[in-house]
This record gives C-alpha cells, structure tokens and sequence, in this order.
C-alpha cells in the first residue's frame, strides 16, 4: 500500500483544492500546499510550515513528493556547473549551469536517454529509458535557481533544453513543466527566456506553434543536405528538410519568432562550399541566425572538428548573404558538461 501513494505534484491546483474539500477542510488549504509544492518548491510536507501538523501527517499517509536530489556536482575551471540529478528510480539525468558575465543559463534534460540517433551525440548511446515528468524538469531548474543564487548573488535568467533527451518527443511534460516555470505560482519566468531545442519534429513543431507557448525554438541542424543529414542525424530520412522547412514557416507564420540553427563543422562531413551554400540557401526561407558551435568530442572519435578555415568560410558566406551568425565556444568541456557530453562518463 505503501508504494501506492501518488506524487502530489501531478495533481492540479483545483484536483488539490477538491481533495481537501473532500477530506473536510477548506479548499483554500489546496491553495497553500500548491504554493508550497511550486512556488517554494518544498521537498518535504514538514517543511510547511503554515500547515498543521494533523494536515502535514495526513497528507503524508496519502502522498509522496517525489523530488529530484542532485547527487553530485561538478564545478568547471571556467564556472560551469553540472548537477547529476537523481530521480525517485534511481535513474539519473544531468543539467548544467552556464554562467556569463550578466546571465545565468540553465541547461536541463527531458528525457533519460533520448530516442533519437544524433551519431555525434553521448546521450544518444543511452537509448531513451523514460520521460521526464514535469516536476523532475521544474526541479532541476530550481536547483540550479539555487545554485546562481549560491554561487553568483543573482537569480537564474534563461533556460535552455538542451541537456539530454529530444524535449519535442516528451512534448507535454515539457509544456507543462514552462507552465509551471512561466506561471507567478511557480518561478514567474518570462517564456522569452526559455528556449526549446529540437532535432527538428516537425509535426511538434507545428503543435508548438499552434499552442502560442511564446518560447524560442532553436533547431539542431548541421546539415541542410539531406543526403548528409541523413548520415549524421538517421531520424532525417523521416523527417526530411522539406518537412523541417516546412513546419519552420509555419512556425514563423505564427509565431513570428526568429528561429536559431545550431551547427557544428566537421571535418570531411559538412565543410565544403556545397555544405555551407545549402545553408545559406536554408536560412532564406525563414528568419533566423545561426549558432556554429564547437564540437565536444565523444569518446568513440568518429566526428572531428573540422579546421577553423571551414568555420571561417561559413561565418562569411553567411554573413555576405545577410545571415547573422555567432561562433560560440564551448563551456564546462573539463567536466563533460557541454552540449552533447552529458552522460559521457556518468552514466
Ligand atoms: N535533442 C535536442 C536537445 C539536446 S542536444 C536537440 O537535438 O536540439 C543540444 C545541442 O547539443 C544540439 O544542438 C545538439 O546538436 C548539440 N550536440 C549534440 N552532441 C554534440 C557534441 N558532441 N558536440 C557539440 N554539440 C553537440
């Protein structure tokens, strides 16, 4: 029986205030332990305070808070931070904190594991074991929340998910999880500040921009060859870049939210002119910039870096054709934190 009890924190603020109806008392208690649960992010009934001790206990013999604990954490030479998180199973996910001179960036994980194929990706050696519910999501940002404040005097201002897992294939535990992080009874957070990165789902795609979620998309792309994509990221013979660019304009149409594309440059895969002219060529059809990012080797060694030169020949072509383009370097690589990494070695 004892295994039976359910996570308070997947009940909704009005099943909450109905069960405390149901129990006799005021609905308005619902109302007070939500807060608890959310907006101070409790991990424990005892630590509510304003409830009574007959109400904390029987809201233990019927519930569990099934919290995440982050079981170890790592702290780069250049600031980064990664928390192995701990689930209620045992199972364990990472998320990182990214800090620059005025922001802090969560990175945080979806999925454990991730179903998807990336042949350049660490996470994507775990195969996807479970979603993440809301709560495990919420709760790795307030712990890195916590740890900006520990650690920088200041609070947590974006959020990326780009950790591990396919956030678009666990699409409403995600949506539920920026309902919470966005909501004044949860962290209040402007949805500006939260960015979705996806291998490119079309069909979420379409569901995100129908929802008005008002976040940021970001598209990992690497290639705009389907005969090159296909090689590297094999889910694209699914879901080719005709179906990708068309999900992106209708996203746009929308949304009219600029979308970023995430691209890394590697040796004898993507660093020819071809590669680059394809891009630019994708970067037309819908308002965008793009991200070069570095690679973080994994340990298998299939994919290389390619030359700076190659980097270089793509920042320009991009920027002659009006494309606004940021090289960006990689943050927490000594502690297998940056994109791509996680799970590289903990798991
Ligand atoms: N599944 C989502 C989010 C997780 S990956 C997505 O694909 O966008 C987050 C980012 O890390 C993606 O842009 C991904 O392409 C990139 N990435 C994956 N492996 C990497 C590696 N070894 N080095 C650098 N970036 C990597």
């Amino acid at each position: 029986m004892k295994d039976k009890k359910k996570d308070i924190r997947a009940l909704t603020k009005e099943q909450l205030q109905k069960f405390f109806v149901s129990e006799g008392d005021k609905s308005f208690r619902g109302t007070q332990v939500y807060e608890w649960l959310w907006n101070k992010a409790a991990h424990s009934f005892d630590d509510m305070t304003n409830i009574s001790k007959e109400t904390r206990q029987m809201l233990k013999d019927n519930f569990v808070i099934n919290h995440i604990r982050v079981d170890r954490m790592q702290r780069s030479s250049d600031g980064t931070i990664k928390n192995a998180v701990k689930l209620h199973d045992s199972l364990t996910v990472e998320s990182v904190l990214i800090p620059t001179k005025t922001r802090t960036t969560a990175c945080v994980s979806s999925q454990v594991g991730c179903s998807l194929d990336c042949q350049f990706c660490a996470t994507a050696k775990l195969k996807r074991m479970r979603n993440l519910n809301p709560d495990e999501i919420y709760d790795q940002v307030v712990a890195i929340d916590n740890e900006s404040r520990l650690y920088f005097d200041r609070p947590l201002s974006n959020i990326v998910f780009m950790g591990m897992g396919e956030p678009l294939m666990n699409y409403n535990n995600v949506m539920k999880a920026v309902e919470k992080i966005t909501s004044p009874e949860g962290l209040g957070m402007s949805p500006k500040r939260i960015t979705i990165s996806t291998s490119g789902v079309p069909k979420m795609i379409k569901k995100l921009a129908d929802d008005e979620a008002k976040i940021k998309l970001a598209v990992s792309l690497h290639s705009a060859r389907n005969e090159v994509r296909t090689q590297i990221m094999p889910f694209n013979e699914t879901f080719p870049l005709e179906d990708l660019r068309e999900a992106l304009e209708y996203w746009y149409s929308k949304t009219k939210s600029r979308i970023t594309y995430e691209y890394i440059v590697w040796k004898d895969i993507n660093d020819t002119r071809e590669d680059a002219q394809a891009l630019v060529r994708f970067c037309k059809y819908v308002p965008c910039k793009v991200n070069l990012i570095e690679y973080n080797p994994i340990d298998d060694g299939n994919f290389q870096q390619a030359p700076s030169k190659a980097t270089d020949m793509y920042q320009d072509m991009l920027e002659r054709n009006g494309i606004t383009v940021t090289v960006r370097r990689s943050r927490g690589k000594d502690i297998d934190a940056a994109c791509g990494q996680l799970a590289n070695k903990s798991a």
